[in-house]
């Protein structure tokens, strides 16, 4: 692709080639996604020969083809004959224009804030879908609200940024006055922020946490985001102290199941509380690795008795780390039993997680480590 860059640029050197008249002052020809190209000239057919030579010259080399029969030419502002002069030349269909191209619309003139508008939504639904699926599409209800997600994480959230927010909020920075419309906004989104007690310069970051508006800040952010514990164990265990999963007791509610009963254990209703801090199961692998560590707590939350230790932060990352990966283990066996009838003996899962943190800790702990851990480290064969 690098080479049709340079041959495409080779051909705009010549002298008779004539830019698009929006693409002049960039020197730009074309634009590149995945397989899909997209290339501007102005509306003559000298120009769109040489654009079709460079890629011809491409093709040769590179063995791509394109399929003129799923190629389009837009135009706009161009006479009916040389429009079909250029369509004769290069085999392509005539486009209409607007359309879209990756969420976004093309159209012949300005962007209208509509447009835009509704290309920041798609943006957040593709991060929303990606975040929940992996994906670009996600159809079920998401398991926190994307407004809790873009938090920062002190407050519960994930830190991610809401394009919706920060949008409003950068507007607030621009010099373009032309863009009339715009410029209302940004006056009225800065006169509130001013008026609102917000005092010294106006700064697109003050200006989003004041339009998301500030939430109580949760107790569990450190142990659950710790730099030892990995970040599908971390993210796992932010589901858990938010609630969020679904678990048995609320699809049964909703009629989703049959029975409300731990996939663990069955012995109880299957809750967040008794999946993760009371099921027998649970306790078994978490014993059996807070043993390893040399701690032992006692029932109910166990990340908050982490924090009221009065041990080093090393001793605190490390265990808190295993705790968490208890709870992502502890997860996928939940899983495991409900889809497939199968439960790991809990000794498995806690050498599991012992070979997890191991590895973690390698990875991760990359500063030196003063003695008094050192000790701790050696007995529980992290080091
Ligand atoms: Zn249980």
């Amino acid at each position: 692709m690098e080479y049709l860059s340079r041959i495409l640029a080779c051909a705009t050197e010549k002298m008779q080639f004539n830019y698009h008249p929006l693409c002049k002052q960039m020197m730009l020809t074309h634009l590149m996604f995945a397989d899909d190209l997209l290339m501007f000239c102005k509306g003559n057919a000298h120009s769109m020969v040489l654009l079709l030579r460079a890629f011809s010259a491409f093709s040769n080399a590179s063995g791509l083809k394109m399929n003129p029969q799923k190629s389009c030419a837009y135009f706009n502002g161009v006479q009916s004959g040389l429009k079909q002069e250029i369509l004769s030349i290069s085999g392509f269909l005539e486009g209409t224009l607007p359309f879209k191209y990756l969420g976004v619309p093309i159209t012949a003139g300005r962007l209208k804030i509509k447009d835009c508008a509704s290309v920041i939504k798609r943006v957040d639904a593709i991060c929303r879908n990606f975040l929940w699926e992996g994906g670009v599409e996600y159809n079920k209800a998401p398991l926190l609200s994307w407004q809790k997600v873009c938090s920062p994480k002190k407050e519960g959230g994930l830190g991610l940024k809401w394009s919706e927010t920060w949008n409003i909020a950068t507007v607030g920075k621009l010099a373009c006055w032309h863009w009339r419309k715009v410029c209302q906004v940004r006056d009225i989104v800065k006169q509130g922020f001013l008026n609102d007690g917000n005092v010294g310069s106006y700064t697109v970051k003050g200006c989003y946490n004041w339009l998301r508006g500030r939430n109580d800040e949760v107790t569990w952010y450190k142990s659950v985001w710790c730099t030892l514990a990995a970040p599908k164990h971390a993210f796992i265990a932010w589901l858990v102290s938010q609630q969020a999963l679904r678990m048995k007791d609320r699809l049964y509610v909703y009629k989703v199941v049959d029975d409300n009963l731990c996939c663990l254990c069955a012995m109880a209703i299957e809750s967040h509380t008794h999946v993760f801090q009371d099921c027998p199961y649970t306790l078994q692998v978490m014993n059996l690795v807070t043993t390893s560590l040399g701690a032992s707590f006692s029932s109910g939350n166990v990340l908050q008795q982490i924090k009221r230790r009065r041990w080093s932060s090393l001793r605190k990352k490390v265990t808190s780390a295993a705790i968490i990966a208890v709870w992502y283990y502890v997860w996928i066996q939940r899983n495991e039993a409900w889809v497939h009838h199968r439960l790991v003996c809990p000794s498995l899962v806690a050498r599991q997680i012992a070979t997890s943190l191991h590895n973690r800790f390698h990875t991760c702990c990359n500063k030196p480590i003063p003695s008094r851990d050192r000790l701790w480290l050696s007995k529980v064969r992290l080091m």
